[in-house]
């Protein structure tokens, strides 16, 4: 058993179904061929007939039972062990490429098999062979694996894999068999999500909550979204409870209207209090505006940010701010936690938060919100940890056309955006790189400020390193026209004038990244264009395929299918695949299945 702990330990096996799903690289196959083949591997009966040594290597003659033929080895080091194995008079199973010569059979350093009609498991693993079949002979067996809460179809396809009895058990037509297959998808994601379910903690919350939101819904100059009202619903039922504080991830394409989601968090929590924190000062402001705009007078509301304060936080009902809250030491308890774009802060912050106003053993009922938006199947893991609502439709339908442009259509282009200028518009032109760089084909952000500084008025500029950038970013949604920028305007503010965005390089950005910046635009109902700039445009499929895709959601699923096709050209790459069978844009089904099997077990 100790033995066996540490070679799993070497093979970062937690689970037996970890094991199981260490599956055979290849299979040697030992079934005697049916005719000579010369040029292949073959496999045949054989009689030695006599050994002579020469210079030191090993010349063994056998006699073929079948054929009755003379066929001739040789083992270049020769071992005693050869001596002794290779015994005139006895009988082997040998294997190894057949060749000709002048009419003689030759087969160089054959391998002698115990057992012909075997199909025998390779295991590529840092251990050796004799080790890994140990290990699954000891463990993978039909009572272990029904333990795991396999069917017997699963345990069968899984002996199978790992004890062939013959070549149909794993292949047909030189492919692995479709049933085992499928088997390991399913059983890859059954292993993962049993894992992601022990992790899972919950701790008491500190207050039942469950203040009224009529006097918000009905005033508001809107009828929420059927999916809004179904967040709220189940944000409603999370914070009911005080047996275990609600810890949930709202994921909404930017516009879907979290911001509304948010305030009704407020409004539940009321009369206890309620903190929200966004990653930026202008977002941060922007909830404020809304929530002063939106919530009834009841709601006392407050804003933190570093060098500025607005109402007083201690006495507040809603705590809007920014990382500045985390300095505070004199927040006050608050029964609800929410984090805006949850993505931007490091798991510290977050959790940072949470302690600050948060006894030890109760904690605050914690909602994060994402404007990322994840494939189905990834929510459906995620759900394991946290629970997860997925906001998929936006309240207005936004008309966004997306169309890839080269340099040939740059006239165009240019007639467009002084079209949209001319109608108190606003143009964001999205560059690479702040300086020029003889890596990237296109033109960075200060080669090209010139060329439109010199053609428009009121022309901004700000990047990622940018000091001044929320500044610039507050002047430009004022009084500007155009605005250069490197991609830091990915953050959700919002530029309610901004109709026409040109990304340059956009071959070069992630999906993610070309739809959170697609986002920027068409955000009042503003007919609205997005130009993909690119040297490439002919050959990229995954542009094409972009510009033809406006949800979110699914725009996640291309992106992983572009990920898993390979084509991935702009070094955005996730941290590595996760799975080996299962295909997190395809296998849904399996994912759901899954999830069945572990909830019918609890
Ligand atoms: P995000 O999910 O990106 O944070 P916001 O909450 O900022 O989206 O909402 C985007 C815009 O849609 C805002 O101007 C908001 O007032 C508006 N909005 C939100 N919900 C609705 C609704 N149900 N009907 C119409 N407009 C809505
Ligand atoms: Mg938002």
């Amino acid at each position: 058993m100790e033995e066996a702990k540490q070679l799993f330990k070497k093979l970062k096996i937690h689970t037996l179904l970890d094991l199981a799903l260490l599956v055979p690289a290849s299979y040697a196959d030992t079934t005697l061929s049916s005719s000579l083949e010369i040029g292949k591997i073959n496999t045949l009966e054989a009689k030695v007939e006599d050994v002579s040594v020469f210079a030191g290597k090993l010349r063994v003659q056998f006699r073929l039972v079948h054929t009755g033929k003379q066929l001739s080895s040789i083992f270049f080091h020769s071992t005693p062990y050869h001596h002794k194995q290779f015994s005139i008079g006895s009988d082997h199973v040998i294997q190894g490429r057949l060749e000709a010569y002048k009419g003689h059979l030759k087969m160089s350093q054959p391998k002698s098999i115990k057992e012909a009609g075997k199909i025998i498991p390779v295991y590529k693993t840092v251990l050796k062979e004799k080790e890994v079949q140990a290990l699954m002979a000891c463990y993978i067996n039909e009572k272990n694996l029904y333990g795991e809460g396999l069917e017997s179809h699963e345990v069968a396809a899984m002996m199978r894999i790992h004890f062939p009895r013959k070549k149909e058990d794993i292949f047909q037509d030189g492919r692995w068999i479709s049933q085992n297959v499928m088997v390991l998808k399913f059983i890859e994601a059954y292993n993962h999500l049993k894992k992601l379910r022990g992790k899972r903690i919950d701790f008491p919350a500190l207050y039942a909550l469950g203040g009224e939101i009529n006097s918000f819904v009905e005033n508001l100059p809107f009828v929420l979204t059927p999916e809004q009202h179904q967040v709220i619903d189940q944000i409603q039922r999370d914070m009911a409870r005080k047996d275990k504080a609600a810890k949930r991830m709202v994921v909404g394409d930017v516009g879907s209207g979290k911001t509304m989601v948010m305030l009704a968090g407020a409004m539940m929590a009321h009369p206890y209090k309620s903190i929200l924190m966004a990653p930026t000062s202008l977002l941060a402001l922007q909830l404020y505006e809304e929530a002063c705009k939106y919530l009834p007078k009841k709601i006392k509301t407050a804003l933190v940010m570093q060098g500025k304060e607005e109402g007083e936080y201690k006495k507040a009902d809603f705590i809007i701010g920014t990382h500045a809250l985390l300095y505070k030491e004199d927040l006050p308890q608050a029964a609800l936690v929410m984090v805006d774009e949850q993505h931007r802060f490091g798991s510290k912050q977050r959790q940072r938060l949470e302690s600050l106003v948060g006894s030890q053993e109760k904690k605050p009922h914690f909602i994060q919100f994402s404007a990322t938006p994840i494939p189905r199947t990834q929510a459906m893991m995620e759900s394991e940890l946290i629970d997860v609502s997925l906001i998929t439709t936006t309240p207005f339908e936004r008309e966004v056309s997306t169309k890839t442009i080269g340099k040939q259509d740059f006239g165009h282009l240019l007639k467009h955006i002084k079209e949209e200028v001319a109608q108190k518009h606003q143009v964001l032109i999205i560059y690479p790189l702040v300086q020029e760089s003889s890596e990237v084909p296109y033109q960075s952000l200060e080669e090209a400020r010139g060329f439109w500084e010199e053609r428009f008025e009121g022309v901004y500029v700000t990047h990622g390193k940018d000091k001044e950038k929320e500044e610039v970013l507050l002047k430009f949604r004022e009084q500007g026209n155009i605005l250069l920028a490197t991609t830091v305007v990915e953050v959700g503010i919002s530029l309610p004038r901004l109709t026409l965005i040109v990304i340059v390089g956009a071959e070069r950005l992630g999906l993610a990244t070309l739809h959170q910046l697609r986002g920027r635009v068409g955000r009042n109902g503003l007919k609205s264009w997005c130009y993909l700039y690119s040297h490439a445009k002919t050959e990229n499929m995954r542009l094409e395929r972009f510009a033809q895709t406006t949800n979110g959601f699914d725009i996640a699923k291309l992106d992983l299918q572009f990920r898993n096709s390979g084509d991935i050209l702009d070094g955005t790459i996730q941290s590595g695949q996760k799975f080996k069978w299962l295909d997190l844009a395809q296998d849904e089904a399996f994912v759901k299945k899954a999830k069945n099997r572990i909830e019918s077990m609890k």
